[in-house]
Protein backbone atom coordinates (compact mmCIF):
# COMPACT_ATOMS: atom_id res chain seq x y z
CA UNK A 1 0.00 0.00 0.00
CA UNK A 2 1.14 3.10 -1.31
CA UNK A 3 1.06 6.50 1.44
CA UNK A 4 -1.57 8.01 -2.00
CA UNK A 5 -3.78 4.85 -1.51
CA UNK A 6 -3.74 4.57 2.24
CA UNK A 7 -5.07 8.36 2.14
CA UNK A 8 -7.42 7.63 -0.56
CA UNK A 9 -8.61 4.86 1.62
CA UNK A 10 -8.76 6.50 5.34
CA UNK A 11 -10.31 9.42 3.23
CA UNK A 12 -12.97 7.14 2.07
CA UNK A 13 -13.79 5.06 5.08
CA UNK A 14 -13.89 8.55 7.25
CA UNK A 15 -16.60 9.71 4.65
CA UNK A 16 -18.67 6.96 5.27
CA UNK A 17 -18.27 7.37 9.22
CA UNK A 18 -19.35 11.13 8.62
CA UNK A 19 -16.39 12.83 9.80
CA UNK A 20 -16.82 16.13 8.51
CA UNK A 21 -12.68 16.69 7.64
CA UNK A 22 -12.27 12.97 6.02
CA UNK A 23 -8.68 13.76 4.31
CA UNK A 24 -7.67 15.96 6.58
CA UNK A 25 -8.36 13.33 9.50
CA UNK A 26 -6.77 10.61 7.61
CA UNK A 27 -3.78 12.55 6.75
CA UNK A 28 -3.41 13.38 10.56
CA UNK A 29 -3.74 10.12 11.35
CA UNK A 30 -1.18 8.16 8.73
CA UNK A 31 1.64 10.93 10.37
CA UNK A 32 0.88 9.55 13.38
CA UNK A 33 0.92 5.89 12.92
CA UNK A 34 4.26 6.25 10.30
CA UNK A 35 5.37 8.95 13.08
CA UNK A 36 6.33 11.53 10.38
CA UNK A 37 5.13 14.97 9.27
CA UNK A 38 2.51 16.54 7.47
CA UNK A 39 5.13 17.78 4.95
CA UNK A 40 7.46 14.49 4.70
CA UNK A 41 4.55 12.65 4.63
CA UNK A 42 3.04 14.73 1.40
CA UNK A 43 6.34 14.36 -0.18
CA UNK A 44 6.04 10.41 -0.18
CA UNK A 45 2.79 9.63 -1.94
CA UNK A 46 4.52 7.16 -4.08
CA UNK A 47 6.00 5.49 -1.13
CA UNK A 48 4.72 2.47 0.39
CA UNK A 49 3.76 2.43 4.11
CA UNK A 50 5.44 0.07 6.32
CA UNK A 51 3.37 -3.11 6.74
CA UNK A 52 3.50 -2.34 10.78
CA UNK A 53 2.61 1.33 10.13
CA UNK A 54 -0.34 0.20 8.02
CA UNK A 55 -1.89 -1.60 10.76
CA UNK A 56 -1.67 0.78 13.15
CA UNK A 57 -3.41 3.28 10.67
CA UNK A 58 -5.97 0.64 9.81
CA UNK A 59 -6.51 0.49 14.13
CA UNK A 60 -7.06 4.65 14.02
CA UNK A 61 -9.37 4.69 11.22
CA UNK A 62 -11.54 2.37 13.22
CA UNK A 63 -11.51 4.23 16.49
CA UNK A 64 -12.04 7.34 14.64
CA UNK A 65 -14.82 6.42 12.23
CA UNK A 66 -15.84 5.15 15.94
CA UNK A 67 -16.16 8.69 17.37
CA UNK A 68 -13.11 9.15 18.81
CA UNK A 69 -11.57 12.46 18.41
CA UNK A 70 -8.58 13.10 16.72
CA UNK A 71 -6.50 14.75 20.02
CA UNK A 72 -7.72 11.74 21.86
CA UNK A 73 -6.09 9.53 19.19
CA UNK A 74 -2.93 11.56 18.70
CA UNK A 75 -2.93 12.11 22.81
CA UNK A 76 -2.12 15.75 22.00
CA UNK A 77 -3.67 18.90 20.74
CA UNK A 78 -2.42 22.27 20.07
CA UNK A 79 -3.13 25.36 22.00
CA UNK A 80 -2.31 29.18 21.95
CA UNK A 81 0.87 27.73 19.91
CA UNK A 82 1.24 25.25 22.63
CA UNK A 83 1.46 21.32 22.91
CA UNK A 84 -0.51 19.81 25.67
CA UNK A 85 -1.55 16.19 26.81
CA UNK A 86 -4.82 15.36 26.52
CA UNK A 87 -6.75 11.79 26.93
CA UNK A 88 -10.72 10.97 27.74
CA UNK A 89 -10.12 12.35 31.39
CA UNK A 90 -10.06 15.77 30.00
CA UNK A 91 -12.00 18.01 27.80
CA UNK A 92 -9.71 18.43 24.55
CA UNK A 93 -8.68 22.22 24.57
CA UNK A 94 -10.75 24.24 21.85
CA UNK A 95 -9.70 27.16 19.82
CA UNK A 96 -12.47 29.08 21.70
CA UNK A 97 -10.88 29.14 24.81
CA UNK A 98 -7.69 31.14 23.16
CA UNK A 99 -9.57 34.10 23.59
CA UNK A 100 -10.07 33.59 27.42
CA UNK A 101 -6.39 33.67 28.07
CA UNK A 102 -5.70 36.63 24.88
CA UNK A 103 -7.87 38.57 27.36
CA UNK A 104 -6.54 37.55 30.61
CA UNK A 105 -2.83 38.56 29.19
CA UNK A 106 -4.58 42.17 28.07
CA UNK A 107 -5.48 42.51 31.66
CA UNK A 108 -2.51 41.49 33.12
CA UNK A 109 -0.60 44.12 30.93
CA UNK A 110 -3.03 46.82 31.10
CA UNK A 111 -3.34 46.58 34.89
CA UNK A 112 0.25 45.95 36.12
CA UNK A 113 -1.30 45.33 39.80
CA UNK A 114 -2.47 41.87 38.79
CA UNK A 115 0.27 39.45 39.95
CA UNK A 116 -1.94 36.55 41.61
CA UNK A 117 -4.25 34.37 38.84
CA UNK A 118 -6.70 31.75 39.76
CA UNK A 119 -7.52 29.31 36.69
CA UNK A 120 -10.94 27.05 38.02
CA UNK A 121 -11.78 24.03 35.94
CA UNK A 122 -8.81 23.68 34.68
CA UNK A 123 -9.08 20.30 33.15
CA UNK A 124 -5.81 19.81 31.08
CA UNK A 125 -4.84 23.31 32.44
CA UNK A 126 -4.58 24.81 28.98
CA UNK A 127 -5.79 28.41 30.74
CA UNK A 128 -3.54 28.21 33.73
CA UNK A 129 -0.43 27.35 31.62
CA UNK A 130 -0.70 28.99 28.69
CA UNK A 131 -0.97 32.45 30.67
CA UNK A 132 2.35 31.21 32.99
CA UNK A 133 4.08 30.66 29.79
CA UNK A 134 3.38 33.97 28.86
CA UNK A 135 3.52 35.50 31.49
CA UNK A 136 6.31 33.86 34.34
CA UNK A 137 6.01 36.70 36.75
CA UNK A 138 2.65 35.80 36.90
CA UNK A 139 1.62 33.89 40.27
CA UNK A 140 -0.46 31.56 38.88
CA UNK A 141 -2.95 28.62 40.47
CA UNK A 142 -5.20 25.94 39.09
CA UNK A 143 -7.78 24.25 40.47
CA UNK A 144 -10.35 20.68 39.63
CA UNK A 145 -13.41 19.42 40.76
CA UNK A 146 -12.05 16.12 39.19
CA UNK A 147 -9.03 14.34 40.53
CA UNK A 148 -8.62 12.61 37.92
CA UNK A 149 -8.21 15.50 36.12
CA UNK A 150 -4.62 16.05 38.23
CA UNK A 151 -2.12 13.87 36.56
CA UNK A 152 -3.06 15.05 33.12
CA UNK A 153 -3.03 18.85 34.90
CA UNK A 154 0.40 18.02 36.46
CA UNK A 155 1.94 16.30 33.78
CA UNK A 156 1.23 19.50 30.95
CA UNK A 157 2.33 21.47 33.47
CA UNK A 158 5.88 19.94 33.99
CA UNK A 159 6.45 19.43 30.37
CA UNK A 160 5.73 23.15 29.43
CA UNK A 161 6.50 25.12 31.84
CA UNK A 162 9.51 22.57 33.36
CA UNK A 163 10.09 21.99 36.96
CA UNK A 164 8.73 19.73 39.96
CA UNK A 165 6.02 17.16 39.97
CA UNK A 166 3.71 17.92 42.56
CA UNK A 167 2.91 14.50 43.61
CA UNK A 168 6.48 12.79 43.53
CA UNK A 169 8.10 15.45 45.25
CA UNK A 170 11.31 14.52 43.83
CA UNK A 171 12.01 17.08 41.71
CA UNK A 172 11.35 20.70 43.04
CA UNK A 173 8.40 22.55 43.29
CA UNK A 174 5.28 22.25 40.96
CA UNK A 175 5.33 25.64 38.39
CA UNK A 176 1.25 25.93 39.35
CA UNK A 177 0.09 24.92 42.62
CA UNK A 178 -3.52 22.78 41.99
CA UNK A 179 -5.92 22.19 44.53
CA UNK A 180 -8.94 20.17 44.41
CA UNK A 181 -11.67 22.54 44.39
CA UNK A 182 -15.54 22.41 43.83
CA UNK A 183 -15.19 25.31 41.95
CA UNK A 184 -14.18 28.32 43.96
CA UNK A 185 -15.22 26.64 47.86
CA UNK A 186 -11.74 25.35 48.60
CA UNK A 187 -9.70 28.46 47.99
CA UNK A 188 -9.28 31.25 49.99
CA UNK A 189 -7.55 33.53 47.77
CA UNK A 190 -7.55 36.63 47.51
CA UNK A 191 -6.75 36.92 43.47
CA UNK A 192 -6.56 39.63 41.03
CA UNK A 193 -7.75 37.85 38.65
CA UNK A 194 -9.80 34.83 38.08
CA UNK A 195 -10.32 32.76 35.18
CA UNK A 196 -12.85 30.10 33.98
CA UNK A 197 -13.98 27.92 31.79
CA UNK A 198 -16.62 25.86 33.41
CA UNK A 199 -19.01 23.24 32.05
CA UNK A 200 -21.40 25.95 30.51
CA UNK A 201 -23.59 23.69 27.96
CA UNK A 202 -27.38 22.79 28.60
CA UNK A 203 -28.66 19.55 29.68
CA UNK A 204 -30.44 19.49 26.49
CA UNK A 205 -27.12 19.86 24.59
CA UNK A 206 -25.74 17.17 26.85
CA UNK A 207 -28.60 14.96 26.19
CA UNK A 208 -27.57 14.84 22.35
CA UNK A 209 -24.02 14.50 23.00
CA UNK A 210 -24.97 11.19 25.48
CA UNK A 211 -27.20 10.50 22.54
CA UNK A 212 -24.13 10.31 20.03
CA UNK A 213 -21.87 8.77 22.89
CA UNK A 214 -19.76 11.55 23.11
CA UNK A 215 -16.37 10.73 24.69
CA UNK A 216 -15.44 13.80 26.39
CA UNK A 217 -16.32 13.82 30.12
CA UNK A 218 -19.70 15.08 30.21
CA UNK A 219 -18.81 16.48 33.80
CA UNK A 220 -17.14 18.96 31.88
CA UNK A 221 -19.76 19.80 29.86
CA UNK A 222 -22.75 19.81 31.88
CA UNK A 223 -23.79 23.17 33.26
CA UNK A 224 -27.67 22.81 34.34
CA UNK A 225 -30.65 23.00 32.73
CA UNK A 226 -29.36 26.25 30.77
CA UNK A 227 -26.23 25.88 31.02
CA UNK A 228 -25.38 28.78 33.54
CA UNK A 229 -25.73 26.90 37.15
CA UNK A 230 -21.66 26.91 37.53
CA UNK A 231 -20.95 30.23 35.84
CA UNK A 232 -23.45 31.70 38.53
CA UNK A 233 -22.20 29.79 41.20
CA UNK A 234 -18.52 30.97 40.16
CA UNK A 235 -20.11 34.58 40.07
CA UNK A 236 -21.61 34.19 43.50
CA UNK A 237 -18.09 32.91 44.97
CA UNK A 238 -15.59 35.12 43.36
CA UNK A 239 -16.46 38.87 45.50
CA UNK A 240 -15.28 37.03 48.36
CA UNK A 241 -11.82 35.64 46.56
CA UNK A 242 -11.43 38.86 44.28
CA UNK A 243 -8.54 41.61 45.66
CA UNK A 244 -10.16 45.08 44.96
CA UNK A 245 -9.39 45.62 41.84
CA UNK A 246 -9.85 42.48 40.91
CA UNK A 247 -11.18 41.02 37.98
CA UNK A 248 -13.52 37.52 36.69
CA UNK A 249 -13.13 36.19 33.50
CA UNK A 250 -15.72 33.48 32.14
CA UNK A 251 -16.00 31.78 29.22
CA UNK A 252 -19.42 30.80 28.12
CA UNK A 253 -22.15 30.53 25.10
CA UNK A 254 -23.16 33.48 23.31
CA UNK A 255 -26.81 33.36 24.26
CA UNK A 256 -25.96 33.45 28.11
CA UNK A 257 -24.15 36.40 27.96
CA UNK A 258 -27.34 38.32 28.72
CA UNK A 259 -27.52 36.58 32.19
CA UNK A 260 -24.13 36.55 32.63
CA UNK A 261 -24.25 40.21 32.62
CA UNK A 262 -27.28 40.97 34.83
CA UNK A 263 -26.06 38.62 37.75
CA UNK A 264 -22.44 40.15 37.41
CA UNK A 265 -24.01 43.28 37.74
CA UNK A 266 -26.53 42.55 40.42
CA UNK A 267 -23.32 41.11 42.31
CA UNK A 268 -21.63 44.91 42.09
CA UNK A 269 -19.03 43.87 39.65
CA UNK A 270 -18.54 46.81 37.32
CA UNK A 271 -17.34 47.88 33.86
CA UNK A 272 -19.35 44.35 32.61
CA UNK A 273 -17.99 43.64 29.15
CA UNK A 274 -18.52 41.04 26.60
CA UNK A 275 -15.08 39.79 24.29
CA UNK A 276 -15.88 38.22 20.82
CA UNK A 277 -14.37 34.53 19.78
CA UNK A 278 -12.56 34.53 16.69
CA UNK A 279 -16.07 33.47 14.48
CA UNK A 280 -17.40 36.68 16.23
CA UNK A 281 -19.46 34.97 19.00
CA UNK A 282 -19.51 36.60 22.28
CA UNK A 283 -17.91 33.83 24.25
CA UNK A 284 -15.83 35.81 27.13
CA UNK A 285 -17.65 38.37 29.86
CA UNK A 286 -16.05 40.10 32.25
CA UNK A 287 -16.02 42.28 35.33
CA UNK A 288 -14.62 44.35 37.96
CA UNK A 289 -15.11 44.36 41.67
CA UNK A 290 -13.36 47.80 42.50
N1 LIG B 1 -17.36 25.20 23.97
C1 LIG B 1 -17.53 23.85 24.39
C2 LIG B 1 -18.38 23.08 23.40
O1 LIG B 1 -19.14 23.67 22.69
C3 LIG B 1 -18.17 23.80 25.76
C4 LIG B 1 -17.13 24.02 26.77
C5 LIG B 1 -17.66 24.06 28.16
O2 LIG B 1 -18.75 23.59 28.52
N2 LIG B 1 -16.85 24.62 28.96
O3 LIG B 1 -18.25 21.88 23.30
Amino acid sequence: MTVAGALREGRSRLFYAEVDTPLLDATILLCEAVGTTKERLLAALPEAVAEEHYRRYRELLDRRSAGMPVSYLRGRKEFFSLEFAVDPRVLVPRPDTEVLVEEALRLVSDHPGLRRVHDACTGSGCVAIALKHSRPDLEVSASDLEPQVRAVFAANARRILGGGCEAAGDCGPAPIPFTLSDLLAGLAGPFDLITANPPYLSDREVEDLVKIGWPEPLRALRGGPDGTDLLAALIRQAPERLSRPGFLLLEAAPAQMPCLRALLAQTGFEEVAVVPDLAGRERVVRGRLV
